[in-house]
């Protein structure tokens, strides 16, 4: 498929024009950032990975009624997506206490919350993506009370749904981050789920062992972040042969000198 002009690039992806009005082309990168971009690498492979991940939740949660932007995949790296008017907040979901919100406020890491805790951050590379509260997202009009009341209510489904499938394979979901946009389909305005689920935007430990098999592997330096990911998939049974995760890549043929 024919792919238009860049519309946007993202640390871990690229929106291109999709062949028809008010659809776009997702492009799953390598590249990994964290710490606002502080710390950058290339993890081989991750972008096929998260493409399929990402794919095999997104339909998932079609399958329970949750709107998604994923139209569908077009290959290992690329998802055709309908275009969305992206709404500028993370909303994140935490089940138990990691990362940013045991920094913040000094609570016990692994501290298992009494319910799913939802938070907003403001989607902005510059100031850090703040913590803001839900008057913020009314007072600049980043979303309307009816827009942020079904996407509640959409991201604590999700939480339910994924936390279930997660569990089933023996991985613990801790937290994630969600991003919505609005979309016009058939003359109606529709809050779709966009962006990606993957091990770049959630927290999963392995039920038992709680090894990290996610995006902390590469931001605290664990080593081996991509056989965790590979782990995810190989567990959600998206992936059953390491051989099917990296592009083949050939060399140059080279003239081949037969003696007699
Ligand atoms: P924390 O606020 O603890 O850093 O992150 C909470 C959860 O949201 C983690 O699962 C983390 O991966 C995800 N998350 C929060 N902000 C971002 C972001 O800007 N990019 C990505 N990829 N994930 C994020």
């Amino acid at each position: 498929m024919n792919k238009g002009k860049k519309l946007y690039e993202g640390k871990a992806k690229i929106l291109y024009e999709g062949p028809e009005k008010g659809t776009a082309i997702q492009h799953f990168k390598d590249d990994a950032t964290a710490f606002n971009n502080l710390k950058k690498s290339i993890v081989e492979g991750k972008g096929v990975l998260n493409n399929r991940i990402s794919e095999h939740i997104f339909n998932n949660l079609n399958q329970i009624g949750i709107k998604t932007h994923l139209m569908k995949r077009l290959n290992m790296r690329e998802q055709l997506v309908r275009l969305v008017e992206i709404i500028p907040v993370e909303f994140i979901v935490r089940n138990i206490a990691t990362g940013s919100l045991t920094k913040r406020l000094g609570i016990a890491d692994g501290t298992v919350l009494s319910k799913p805790l939802l938070e907003y951050s403001y989607k902005n590379d510059e100031l850090g993506d703040p913590l803001v509260a839900k008057e913020h997202i009314y007072e600049f009009n980043w979303a309307s009370v009816m827009e942020l009341k079904l996407i509640n209510d959409y991201s604590l489904r999700i939480n339910d749904f994924i936390q279930g499938m997660f569990r089933g394979v023996g991985i613990k979901l801790i937290d994630f981050k969600l991003e919505f946009g609005r979309a016009n389909i058939d003359g109606k305005k529709e809050i779709l789920l966009a962006d990606e689920i993957s091990p770049d935007t959630c927290r999963l430990w392995d039920l038992v062992s709680e090894k990290k098999l996610d995006k902390d592997r590469f931001r605290k330096d664990l080593g081996n972040v991509i056989q965790g990911y590979q782990e995810v998939a190989r567990r959600l049974g998206i992936m059953h042969e390491e051989g099917n995760i990296s592009e083949v890549k050939f060399g140059k043929p080279k003239a081949v000198n037969i003696k007699e």
